[in-house]
């Protein structure tokens, strides 16, 4: 069908894919799909090196992140690219970390290409917020401890987050804060919440070298600097926290597996 509309001349369309938050198993079934037929893949960073492998060989791989802290692809020059692949017929697959609606600008890029008139989808991925702390035996809700989980992000296009609320949180899950973990503990901790509350930072969680450290908001900041944990990384607050000793005395005696380790099993 696809041949078929390219030889007509026609539009490609551009699928605004989730690649999952690292483990290449938790790519999806339609991502997988749309990968091995696509004529271009453009990817960010923080894409698995096994999830681009799936791409369709002679496919164009054209990555658009940032590198070893230099700039990232201007957005504007993304969406230029995206439109420009599409009206050349070609089936163009955006890959994006995670989920490509959570803090990916992938609504940017959806609005964008409905602006241009380019045939899109979307294809939900597993966000880094529910794959990190699972991966770290953490249940974001649990029964009889937290009923509900906040994802927010610690830099906004404008402005603060709105501390006094994050700190009500069940749960909260922290993205984009790894740089500035003291500020954002500290800023939790003015708006009310407890120092003492359990907390916990994941580090490249479900990527072969995922670390995990643990506190409570009031002493986390300082232990993720002593462990030198940097980007990508999640921040959790809140007693489901506290599940984790169980949990993780669990997957060391192998009793609960993850994924990680087993990387050889999922192609
Ligand atoms: N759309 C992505 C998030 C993009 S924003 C998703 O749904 O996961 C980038 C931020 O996501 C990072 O700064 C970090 O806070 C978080 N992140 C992405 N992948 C991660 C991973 N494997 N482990 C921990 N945090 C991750």
């Amino acid at each position: 069908m696809i041949r078929g509309r390219r030889a007509a001349g026609r539009i490609g369309t551009v699928y605004l894919v989730g690649a999952g938050p690292g483990d290449p198993g938790l790519l999806t079934l339609r991502g997988a799909e749309l990968l091995g037929r696509a004529d271009a893949v453009v990817y960010d960073r923080l894409i698995h090196p096994e999830v681009l492998r799936r791409a369709r060989s002679g496919a164009r791989l054209m990555f658009v992140g940032k590198q070893g802290g230099g700039q990232q692809v201007p957005q504007v020059e993304i969406l230029e690219l995206l439109v420009g692949q599409a009206r050349l017929g070609r089936q163009v697959v955006r890959l994006k970390g995670g989920d490509p609606f959570v803090f990916g600008r992938g609504g940017e890029e959806a609005l964008a290409l409905a602006a241009a008139g380019i045939q899109f989808e979307v294809v939900p991925g597993v966000s880094s917020g529910f794959a990190a702390p699972a991966s770290a035996a953490i249940p974001v809700t649990h029964r009889g401890i937290s009923s509900n989980v906040t994802f927010a992000s610690a830099q906004l296009a404008h402005g603060a987050p709105d501390w006094p609320h994050l700190a009500r949180a069940g749960t909260l899950v922290l993205f984009m804060g790894a740089r500035h973990l003291g500020h954002c503990a500290a800023a939790l901790i003015a708006a009310g919440r407890a120092p003492t509350t359990p907390a916990a930072v994941v580090e490249a969680g479900t990527w072969e070298q995922q670390r995990v450290v643990d506190g409570a908001l009031g002493n986390i900041a300082e232990r993720a600097d002593h462990a030198a944990i940097g980007s990508p990384a999640l921040l959790v607050v809140g007693e489901v926290v506290s599940l984790r000793a169980t949990l993780a005395a669990l997957q060391r005696q192998g009793q609960l597996s993850t994924r990680r380790g087993d990387r050889r099993s999922t192609r």
